[in-house]
């Protein structure tokens, strides 16, 4: 059945439509506009680190068997309460350059007592995405837009263990504390809190990490553009490493 409207009504109803679609559009085009150079191929992701052997992902534990993980965000103990790895996830992996120098970390650490426990590695780019819809505010998760260094495999959430027990020092805050409690600048801490951040950063520092100032947890190498965002999941990176191994 068609009904004419007056033309007038029928004219701010269409301008309405087309202000709101645009608006609409244009919002949802500004948050979830890939960056173009995401790497989501293993295939594009292998001929990467044929050209450039550096760029090769390493799981941790392969060349730091004392390192501990526990990987918040294949469980439902992380600020989303909800897990967004598949559950049981056991691997985590940064860029060979990254991962050997938190082998030197790890190394220097234990000589203190210490050592480092991973809370979250490389996190596939889809899993960036997820966290933007979900909180939509680039104080607390990346801009899917930039990515992350975290898709990148150069950015590493980590804290300090005790060797003797394996307890987790006390470092102020929990993970993923969003409050300036997190900052590396806040001193309203035991100095026993302040005196661990300090060695957790210092090592970092020393092995050519770069802190971010207002998660003490979170540390990133400073050259990380020169490595693609990834979005390939740990289910097929662990055979590629496996498969490099056994090559020439
Ligand atoms: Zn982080």
């Amino acid at each position: 059945m068609y009904i004419k409207l007056p033309n007038r009504i029928v004219g701010c109803g269409f301008i309405a439509i087309v202000l709101s679609t645009f608006f609409t559009l244009s919002l949802a085009a500004q948050d979830s506009i890939p960056p173009p150079d995401v790497t989501r191929k293993l295939s594009a992701y292998r001929q990467q680190i044929q050209d450039d052997p550096e760029k090769e992902m390493v799981e941790l534990k392969s060349i730091i068997p004392s390192i501990l993980y526990d990987l918040r965000y294949a469980t439902h103990n992380n600020f989303v309460k909800r897990p967004l790895y598949p559950v049981g996830t056991r691997q985590a992996f940064l860029r060979k350059k990254a991962a050997l120098a938190l082998q030197n970390v790890q190394k220097e650490l234990a000589e203190k007592g210490y050592g480092l426990k991973i809370w979250d590695a490389y996190r596939p780019y889809a899993v960036t995405v997820k966290f933007w819809e979900l909180i939509k505010d680039d104080r607390y998760v990346a801009n899917p837009a930039r990515g992350s260094g975290h898709n990148r495999g150069t950015a590493v959430d980590l804290t300090l263990i005790y060797l003797k027990n394996k307890k987790e020092a006390d470092m102020g805050t929990g993970f993923d504390h969003f409050s300036d409690t997190a900052h590396h600048a806040f001193q309203g801490l035991p100095e026993e809190i302040l005196q661990d951040r300090l060695l957790l950063r210092t090592t970092m520092e020393k092995y050519g990490f770069k802190a971010l100032e207002t998660e003490w947890w979170h540390y990133s190498l400073p050259d990380a553009t020169r490595y693609e965002l990834l979005d390939i999941p740990f289910t097929q990176l662990a055979p590629v490493k496996v498969k490099s191994k056994k090559g020439k």
